[in-house]
């Protein structure tokens, strides 16, 4: 039967769940003091720079002289010889008995969240520039109940078998893996995510190569080695770090290239898209490929002039500026009806700008460890290429004339790459500011006169090019039923009175369509039924 499994990640909401602050600073301090050098693991064989490979760098965005870590990259042929140990590996793995791989990605969780929780929580601190509460939101709650999660589906789906057998013959359906191989890219901002693309197809007996992002190398091979040290094989899953370019196209030319597990930008997928349907027309292929992908979003907060104003302040302060607007569901267009919106922004902007106490970054450095404080709301984005984009749009904004910037729009990055969260308000519904991902911590707003929110729901509707999340606050039940018929596509997760973040796996299945990916919801056993590949069995007596 379905193992019973409660969420991790429902423990924790508002409140720093960290169990022992000396812990955590010590397991920062470690990784302040030392630049770990990290390698490639294909068969189980680690491979180091020192064999001859380029290295990349890992360096803390709060604090970009840091570097914490030297990742060995991937050549061609480490990537050949990847695919090679996944499908040397694949007949033993799959044909481990179910309960054999589950109780590996069990256990993987119990060790993240006891054991290693101090060093996860610390990789993603430093190396992806979140505070303690997202890293524990991230890095041992939602992975933690990603892989509980998938053994619960997992075994929900097993049992589901053809009901009807006619006198004289049996019919049963065996779900094997695919034939190939999968391929897991992950991205920068959860580690969760990198262990559900990478852990999601390996306990349904596949194997994969995983590239990490290069702005979660430290904390991705933790994780890794965590799996590694639960029981997983050599060749179940394959860590090849290195040129996002070069490693794909090794990838994805490959004959027994199965499916594609993604979660990045949209940019890259398409490409990512375009490379592998053009294989495909070539006759690369032995199967079609299965392609699994969550990109980005525009993702809306809508308020109705019966919201509850301090909640829909409250949760557009979170949706649009924790881990620095950094989440593919992050709010970051806000819709505010004439008659509140004075109301709404004064105490928004009020709360934005009380930023000696709650917004100030976490401090990492090694002397603030020293009994210092560990919280804080704010911290850096991701690298160079982001900050810079984010002050070329605070910039823009600066110069146009249907834009005003109401709070926020400062930018410092002498020691880190820190963005203020930025409130700028748009007078043209059209306007791109209103339509482009910015992905950091910027929100536009737009107010729209009271009588026309049936106008502007279809609106938004219409123009959206994602349809990842969105928020509708509101206290009239008849809004609420029109706002939900009326936004159909536009959000695949659609809140009603909460933010448009943090779905909890299981509670909240997670995905949207349009331009936002293929919406196979994870967090959910969907997922799963996309890495199986069902032989149905007749027999006759
Ligand atoms: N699942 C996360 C949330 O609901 C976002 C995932 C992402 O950024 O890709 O906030």
């Amino acid at each position: 039967p379905p193992p019973n499994i409660a969420n991790e990640t429902a423990k924790l909401f508002h409140v720093n769940d960290v169990k022992d602050w000396d812990l955590l600073r010590a397991s920062l301090i470690k990784f302040n003091n030392s630049s770990l050098e990290i390698p490639l693991v294909i068969n189980g064989n680690r491979i180091y720079s020192k064999d001859n490979r380029d290295v990349y760098l890992q360096r803390n965005p709060a604090n970009h002289q840091q570097v914490l870590a030297e990742v060995t990259q991937s050549t061609a042929q480490d990537v050949q010889d990847a695919i090679t140990a996944s499908m040397n590996v694949k007949k033993s793995w799959y044909t481990t008995p179910f309960y054999h791989r589950a109780a590996i990605f069990l256990k993987a969780a119990d060790l993240i969240s006891t054991k290693y929780r101090y060093d996860m929580l610390a990789s993603c601190i430093l190396g992806q520039g979140k505070t303690v509460q997202q890293a524990e939101i991230d890095c041992i709650t939602e992975i933690s109940d990603f892989l509980r999660f998938n053994v619960k589906y997992a075994s929900e789906l097993y049992s589901q078998q053809p009901t009807e057998s006619s006198a004289g013959t049996w019919n049963s359906v065996e779900y094997r893996p695919l034939e190939g191989f999968v391929y897991a890219v992950s991205p920068f901002n959860f580690t969760a995510i990198a262990g559900n693309l990478t852990a999601a197809p390996a306990l349904m007996g596949n194997t994969v190569v995983w590239k990490p992002s290069k702005y979660a190398t430290l904390s991705n091979y933790l994780l890794y080695t965590v799996l590694e040290e639960a029981g997983l094989p050599p060749g179940v899953i394959n860590f090849v770090p290195g040129d996002p370019e070069l490693v794909t196209k090794e990838v994805v030319q490959h004959t027994d290239f199965n499916a594609l597990h993604y979660t990045g930008s949209t940019k890259v997928f398409k490409s990512l898209n375009f490379q592998i349907q053009k294989n495909l027309t070539e006759d690369k292929y032995k199967n079609y490929p299965r392609i699994v992908g969550e990109t980005g979003g525009k993702n809306f907060h809508l308020v109705h002039n019966t919201a509850n104003i301090p909640n829909a302040i409250f949760n557009t302060i979170r949706g649009a500026f924790e881990y620095q607007g950094q989440k593919c569901s992050a709010a970051s267009r806000l819709y505010l009806p004439e008659s509140v919106s004075n109301e709404f922004l004064t105490n928004m902007i009020g709360i934005l700008n009380e930023s000696n106490s709650k917004f100030k970054p976490v401090n990492t450095s090694a002397s603030a460890l020293n009994g210092g404080d560990l919280h804080g709301f704010i911290g850096p984005v991701i690298h160079e290429r982001s900050y810079d984009k984010l002050v070329n749009v605070i910039e823009t904004a600066k110069n146009d004339p249907s834009l005003e910037i109401l709070c926020g729009g400062k930018y410092d990055k002498s020691k880190g790459w820190f963005i203020s969260p930025t409130v700028i308000k748009c007078n043209d519904p059209s306007h791109r500011f209103l339509k482009e991902e910015f992905f950091g911590p910027v929100l536009t707003v737009y107010e729209y006169p009271d009588d026309q929110f049936v106008e502007l729901c279809k609106d938004i509707e219409k123009t959206s090019t994602y349809g990842l999340t969105g928020s509708i606050f509101a206290r009239d039940r008849k809004i609420i039923e029109q706002a939900s018929d009326l936004l159909r596509f536009s959000a695949g997760n659609f809140y009603i009175n909460d933010k448009c973040t943090g779905a909890v796996v299981a509670q909240q299945w997670f995905g949207g369509s349009r331009m936002s990916g293929t919406n196979d919801k994870s967090g959910s056993g969907n997922i799963l039924n996309r890495f199986v590949n069902i032989r149905n069995i007749k027999e006759n007596f």
